[in-house]
């Protein structure tokens, strides 16, 4: 399943940029990035799937879910598939996305 990421430029703030998509579950998960921040923004979605966009997002991510095991709030037997993309912030620079989608999704 292949996820189609959008930016919005913050109407507030034009150093942050918002990364969302259209979930199937009808929800809009936004993810904020401020740019230059060295933390990935995320947003964990109602149906399950989280999505980090910025900087090393691949890596904040796997620790996000890494995190949630040892804490005990995703069973250790719930598995995700991860996977990556990008998007071209409104300043020119290329953001990571990884998102991560649990192996039962409907
Ligand atoms: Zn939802
Ligand atoms: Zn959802």
């Amino acid at each position: 399943m292949d996820i189609k990421f959008s930016v919005r430029q913050s109407k507030k703030d034009k150093d942050v940029v918002e990364v969302r998509y259209d979930c199937s579950c009808g929800c809009h998960p936004n993810a904020r990035y401020r740019r230059g921040s060295a933390d990935a923004a995320h947003e964990h979605c109602c149906c399950g799937i989280a999505h980090f966009a910025g900087a090393d997002a691949a890596a904040q991510l796997e620790r996000y879910l890494s995190d949630r095991r040892l804490q005990g709030i995703d069973p250790p037997e719930r598995e995700y598939s991860v996977q990556t993309s990008n998007v071209r912030a409104p300043w020119g620079e290329e953001l990571a996305v990884a998102y991560a989608i649990p192996k039962n999704h409907g």
